[in-house]
C-alpha cells in the first residue's frame, strides 16, 4: 500500500533518462516545529521551505551525519537554523527582530546581501571534521540559493520546488546526473517544465499520485517512503558541557544573580535546571582514571 503524504519522503528515478529525484511532505514534524515558539506566518512559511529543503538534501548525501543550515541575517531575520540528522529527525529555530510581514522574501528578511551569509554545515557526529560550504544570499528563496549551491559545490544541476502552507511543508526536488544524453536533456527540460507549470501538484494525496500527476507516461521508479520527524538531541549531558565551557566565574555569577541555573533549548524549549549544588559539581576535578 502507499503510504499518503503524511511525514513522508520518497526518492525516484526517470528509468529512462539520467534524471532522478525525491518528494517530502512534512506534516506533524513541521506542526511540532512551530508549535515550539510562536513564528510570526511569513518566517513559519521561511522555515516550513528551508525544513523541506534540507530534508531533501540530508537525504541525497552519501553521509551519515547531520546537514545543518544556518542563514545568519541582517535585516529582520537575525537567525534561522534548520538541522537534519542521517534518520530524518529534524529540528529549527529562528531570532528575528521587528515585523514581518505574511509575504517577505528571504531578500527582505536577511536584509544586505554583503552582511548576511548562509553556512551548511556537514557535522558526521563522530568527531571527524566538518565540512563547510558558505553560500552567497544572492536570491530571493532558499530553493534558488541552494540550487545555485548543488551546482557550485556538487556539480549537479538541480531544480528544488519549496511550498508551506496551512501546516505543512513540502517540496521536490529534481537531479541531472552526470553523463547526459540528449534523451536526458530532452528529459529534464520537460520535467523541469512539467513541474513549473503545475504548483497545485502538491496538494496530491500521496508521493506516486504526484508523481503520475506531474511525468503521465513517464517510466518513474518510486523507492520506499522514509519517515522524517521532529527530534532534538538536546539533552542533559550536552547543556552540562556548555556550562563547563561558559567557566565557573560566569556560572557562579549567575547562581548569585537567580539563586539556580535555568537553560532553555533554543529548538525544543525544553527547559533544563542546575540548583547550586549540581552547577558546582559541574566543575569538580574528573574521578582519578582506574588503572
Ligand atoms: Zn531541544
Amino acid at each position: 500500500m502507499i503510504p499518503p503524504f503524511n511525514d513522508n519522503l520518497t526518492r525516484f528515478v526517470m528509468e529512462r533518462a539520467a534524471v532522478r529525484g525525491a518528494v517530502v511532505s512534512l506534516d506533524a514534524a513541521y506542526r511540532e516545529i512551530l508549535g515550539c515558539h510562536a513564528y510570526p506566518s511569513g518566517l513559519r512559511r521561511l522555515i516550513g521551505e528551508t525544513l523541506a529543503a534540507v530534508c531533501l538534501l540530508a537525504n541525497s548525501l552519501k553521509f551519515q551525519g547531520s546537514l545543518i543550515l544556518q542563514l545568519h541575517g541582517a535585516g529582520t531575520l537575525r537567525l534561522l537554523v534548520v538541522e537534519c540528522d542521517a534518520s530524518l529527525s529534524l529540528r529549527a529555530t529562528a531570532q528575528w527582530e521587528g515585523p514581518i510581514t505574511d509575504d517577505a522574501l528571504l531578500s527582505d528578511l536577511a536584509g544586505d546581501v554583503r552582511a548576511s551569509r548562509l553556512v551548511l554545515t556537514l557535522d558526521p557526529k563522530d568527531g571527524g571534521p566538518l565540512y563547510q560550504g558558505v553560500v552567497a544570499l544572492e536570491g530571493t528563496s532558499i530553493a534558488a540559493l541552494l540550487e545555485h549551491y548543488l551546482a557550485k559545490s556538487e556539480q549537479i544541476e538541480s531544480r528544488l520546488w519549496l511550498r508551506a502552507a496551512d501546516g505543512r511543508a513540502c517540496g521536490l526536488l529534481l537531479q541531472r546526473m552526470p553523463g547526459a544524453t540528449d534523451v536526458d536533456a530532452a528529459m529534464w527540460g520537460r520535467a523541469a517544465a512539467a513541474v513549473d507549470a503545475a504548483p497545485a501538484a502538491f496538494g496530491a494525496a500521496d508521493a506516486h499520485a504526484l508523481l503520475g500527476f506531474l511525468f503521465p507516461g513517464d517510466d518513474v521508479r518510486a523507492f520506499r517512503a522514509r519517515s522524517p520527524r521532529f527530534g532534538c538531541s538536546c539533552s542533559r549531558q550536552r547543556v552540562a558541557g556548555a556550562l563547563r565551557l561558559l567557566g565557573s566565574a560566569e556560572v557562579e555569577s549567575i547562581l548569585a544573580e537567580r539563586g539556580r541555573i535555568g537553560v532553555d533549548c533554543e529548538f525544543c524549549n525544553r527547559r533544563y535546571e542546575f540548583d547550586p549544588a549540581e552547577a558546582r559539581a559541574l566543575f569538580d576535578a574528573p574521578p582519578a582514571a582506574v588503572h
